[in-house]
């Protein structure tokens, strides 16, 4: 079966050609990255009318690059929720149109799912059931994957995302946006033990986040010592900033995954490309004798093959939507609209 995936949520522009959920064909992303960087984040407005000029262009295009015509495409599948409503609108009504001008079932991807479905396609071989840190700009949850539609959120954030720390410390340090790449750089050259940031945990068998008080104590650190003229490492600050969310990602997901007796855990996610997170997992998951799968950066963040490789999953299974589909922003997990 070959799926058409459309992926319009936050700031990229992407469409995908997957053939049987896990080849990919092709996989344009178009992103507007330098759109938003002088705003330092994503703006709304800006990000729907940029889909509005490239969707068609980038749908032609992964069209072109997988080498196929339309009538070979199955499905068409699409992000639904969540994300920001203009921009979801867009490649939703994009979707939409394809799928009734040329004949074809249409079905509806949420996009975390999209990101945990992102393994898939890295990892031939791995099937549910599995543990997934899911992180990235909105979202921080750990999810059991019990099957390839179905999910169970075994903890999640309280507060900020863990890409939104990522974010925010960035800018608080004078990095610019999209501040996980830039902190995950300079954290290289930097001491992750230099500043002792606080880890947040709950109680015994809770799987949930909290990144609001590391982001306020990297900001009382960096005030304190310009108050006092002291001048500070922004390396090391990077550092220790990464190792403390690290550290309480990494815990809490194999925690979960002794929880609930599995023997594999995945990342998914824009923060999942992040070095040190994947080296500590390596580390620690496989003392732990766990298997440890994760995508390669690109299928991290935001991509249409990881859409359409969900959209093949719910496909085969029959769970497909009309066409009066609508966006639903704040779309759960395992939610269906
Ligand atoms: P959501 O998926 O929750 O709707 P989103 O689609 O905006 O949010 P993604 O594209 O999945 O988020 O990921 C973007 C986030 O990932 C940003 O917050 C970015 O800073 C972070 N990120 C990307 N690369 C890295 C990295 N190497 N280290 C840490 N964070 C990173
Ligand atoms: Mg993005
Ligand atoms: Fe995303």
């Amino acid at each position: 079966k070959i799926i058409l995936g459309i992926e319009t949520s936050c700031d990229e522009t992407s469409a995908s050609v997957v053939k049987n959920g896990r080849e990919v064909l092709s996989n344009v992303i178009s992103s507007q990255v330098d759109l938003h960087q002088k705003y330092g984040g994503v703006v709304p407005e800006i990000a729907s009318r940029k889909h509005v000029e490239l969707i068609i262009p980038v749908v032609n295009q992964a069209i072109e690059e997988a080498g196929i015509t339309p009538d070979a495409i199955d499905a068409v599948g699409v992000t639904y929720g969540p994300g920001l409503v203009g921009a979801l609108l867009v490649g939703l009504s994009a979707a939409k149109a394809i799928a009734f001008a040329w004949g074809k079932p249409l079905v509806g991807v949420h996009h975390i799912e999209g990101h945990i479905a992102a393994n898939y396609i890295q990892h031939k071989e791995l099937q549910p059931p599995f543990v997934c840190l899911v992180a990235s700009g909105g979202h921080s949850h750990i999810v059991h994957v019990e099957d390839y539609d179905r999910f169970k959120i075994l903890g999640k954030t309280r507060d900020d995302a863990a890409g939104e720390a990522f974010d925010k410390v960035a800018r608080a340090v004078g990095l610019g946006y999209p501040g996980g790449p830039l902190i995950d750089k300079m954290a290289k050259n930097g001491n992750p033990k230099a500043v002792d940031f606080p880890r947040v945990y709950f109680e015994k068998g809770c799987f949930d986040f909290s990144f609001s008080g590391i982001k306020t104590a990297v900001l009382n650190y960096l005030n304190s010592a310009e108050q006092k003229g002291e001048k500070y490492s922004v390396e090391d600050v990077c550092a220790s900033f990464q190792a403390a969310v690290v550290d309480v990602l990494v815990t809490n997901l194999i925690s979960a995954a002794k929880h609930t007796n599995s023997k594999k855990v995945a990342l998914a996610g824009g923060v999942a490309a992040n070095s040190m997170l994947r080296k500590e997992l390596e580390e620690q998951a496989g003392r732990a004798g766990l298997e440890i799968y994760y995508p390669s950066p690109i299928l991290c963040t935001d991509n249409a093959a990881m859409i359409a490789c969900a959209a093949y999953y719910e496909f085969v299974r029959g769970n497909v939507s009309d066409l009066n589909l609508n966006a639903i922003p704040g779309l759960k997990l395992g939610e269906r609209g």
